[in-house]
């Protein structure tokens, strides 16, 4: 996928301007217009794994792709290193998020 290149290189330049210190502090903002859109649409789910950050936001607009990146919201997941604004919903485990509390507590002895 030619869009993984050209966020893969706007995260290295964020990194060197140390803008963020991890990919996992990023959100990715893609603006893409009619023809791109539809299809990261399709693949939201999977976006954020494809970039290795915690957040992907698409936008349809602008003209081709766009890529932006941005300070992730939340806070880090003491788990999965992920930052989300869920982290501490499971009361059980404040440092966590939600995705991780569910797996923890559904996992066999704990
Ligand atoms: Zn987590």
């Amino acid at each position: 996928m030619e869009v993984r290149e050209d966020v893969l290189k706007s995260l290295e330049t964020a990194r060197q301007e140390k803008f963020i210190g991890a990919p996992l502090e990023a959100r990715v903002n893609l603006s893409a217009n009619g023809g791109l859109y539809p299809l990261l649409e399709q693949y939201a789910q999977e976006l954020p794994a494809l970039f290795i950050v915690s957040q992907v936001r698409l936008n349809n607009h602008g003209e081709g792709l766009s890529v932006a990146i941005e300070r992730a919201d939340g806070v880090k997941c003491q788990r999965c290193w992920k930052y989300t604004t869920d982290v501490g919903s499971n009361p059980d485990f404040p440092t966590i998020c939600a995705r991780c509390a569910a797996a923890v507590t559904e996992a066999p002895n704990g």
